[in-house]
């Protein structure tokens, strides 16, 4: 680095200082509250197989029950995950006078965390560490944010015995980043206890921040793909490489797999994503913007669909995806292979059922001695249609920190939770009311960080998200 670029990266980072945010200067008591439950449940390891799970849920239960939610309004509930490790869920009902007559409002989050090593970590990845304005931990985003945040948004609310129009409930799953089957042991086997008009879910949408920290956008999650594997194979008698056979596994597969990239799934929309092919347009300035703008206009416009295709970050948007992501093949390298299987994940367009797809699988490959089988048991989720009350609370909590940002509504190729709520009737809109740039987002990754004025900004948020949803007006 020259000495020039040195003078002038100083005077860079000293303008950055306007934006760091110290925990210190946040002393009112909810929000030291918050502060604590964050930095104790960042403490606890929760990722698979270290048996702190419980811990925090009992953890959690204990706050609640310190905060003077009644015993019978909150349930740890035990789950035994496939490894054999004892997990939990946490419900927690906040019950309102229930003058609006209408179904309780789920907040969802999860408590698990995908697993992070100390010696990889430029810190300990489970003590939370703030620095140059930054919340430094395992979770401190993903979703120990959510937990937190939904936590000290409950006990606040409380505390100022603030009455709902309606009943409020907590859900925090287990293992969200692995299995995801405690959330569906709550809709499958305590539907009574969670079941709600909508949820939002604390672990996806967000705020974008530019680079200099200014706000681009708002993004709310109204709909997920669905994720689905196939396992494609096909077993021959096999025999000596010497004398090979027209039969050869190998190339049979090769063939079928030829045959899976050839297809294009056909293009969809559905009013998120038209909202948000819609509002994105407006911030992309290449052809892909015009592609955008001329789709959401009319989604049968084939040359804008193709187009859109072609990036990698869009062409999830616009219909099913199916890839293939392993195979394996053959026992020696002087035998002719007695089986070649592949795996085909698919990533299903929000209403596709899997089995649609395991049809489709099944015609486009031409050797009907393939079998195709669909790997565990995915179930499809509808997308959330935009409801204008959730719109309206998020908007207003936006607002209130960044008047008129643009809130866009969109779907994720990948899956939370949210996917089984919604396959369990519950719409669901993905928010967290956390702010983040680009280049800070490390969930799942190395040095995951939270912006420390991000954190606090949210408990104001997610404060008037729930009285605006659950406020007689
Ligand atoms: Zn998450």
């Amino acid at each position: 680095m020259s000495k020039y670029i040195f003078i002038i990266s100083l005077i860079f980072s000293a303008s950055s200082q306007a934006q760091i945010a110290s925990s210190k200067n946040y002393t009112a008591d909810y929000q030291t509250k918050a502060l604590s439950i964050y930095r104790d449940t960042i403490a606890m390891r929760t990722a698979k197989g270290h048996n702190q799970v419980k811990v925090m849920a009992h953890y959690l239960a204990d706050r609640f029950r310190d905060g003077g939610f009644d015993e019978n309004d909150i349930n740890v509930i035990p789950f035994i995950s496939p490894n054999g490790e004892e997990i939990a869920s946490l419900v927690v009902r906040y019950q309102g006078d229930d003058s609006s007559g209408k179904k309780p409002i789920l907040f969802a989050a999860h408590m698990d965390v995908v697993e992070a090593l100390k010696k990889d970590w430029e810190k300990d990845p489970f003590t939370l560490i703030e620095e140059n304005g930054y919340f430094f931990g395992r979770g401190t985003g993903d979703d120990k944010f959510g937990t937190t945040l939904l936590t000290a948004a409950f006990l606040r609310l409380k505390s100022e015995n603030y009455m709902p129009n309606r009943d409020l409930i907590i859900a925090f799953s287990g293992d969200e980043e692995t299995e995801m089957l405690t959330i569906e042991d709550l809709v499958d086997n305590h539907r009574n206890l969670i079941d709600a008009e909508f949820a939002i879910n604390a672990d996806s949408g967000g705020g974008s921040l530019s680079t200099e920290f200014e706000p681009i956008s708002y993004q709310l999650q109204a709909a997920e793909k669905t994720y689905a594997d196939f396992t494609i194979k096909i077993t021959n008698p096999g025999g000596h490489s010497s004398r090979p056979t027209k039969k050869n596994a190998i190339y049979d597969l090769a063939l079928a797999l030829s045959e899976i990239e050839a297809y294009t799934f056909p293009t969809q929309s559905n009013d998120i994503t038209l909202e948000y092919f819609k509002m994105r347009a407006t911030a992309e300035k290449n052809e892909l913007g015009r592609a955008m703008q001329q789709f959401s206009l009319n989604p049968k416009n084939i040359a804008a669909a193709e187009l859109i295709s072609t990036y990698s970050g869009q062409v999830g948007i616009i219909k099913t995806t199916c890839i293939a992501t392993m195979v394996n093949a053959g026992h020696a390298e002087n035998a002719l292979p007695q089986s070649a299987e592949a795996n085909i994940n698919c990533r299903l367009f929000p209403g596709v059922k899997v089995n649609e797809i395991h049809s489709k699988l099944r015609e486009i490959v031409s050797n009907k001695d393939i079998l195709i089988e669909v790997s565990g048991n995915p179930k499809s989720a509808p997308a959330s249609p935009l409801r204008e009350d959730v719109m309206a609370a998020i908007k207003k909590a936006v607002h209130a920190q960044f008047p008129d940002l643009p809130i866009i509504p969109y779907m994720t190729t990948g899956a939370t939770d949210g996917r089984a709520l919604r396959a369990g009737g519950i719409p669901t809109y993905g928010s967290t009311g956390q702010f983040a740039r680009a280049e800070d987002s490390f969930a799942h990754g190395l040095n995951e960080r939270v912006l420390v004025k991000s954190f606090f900004d949210a408990l104001e948020h997610w404060q008037i998200v729930i009285h605006e949803l659950s406020e007689s007006k």
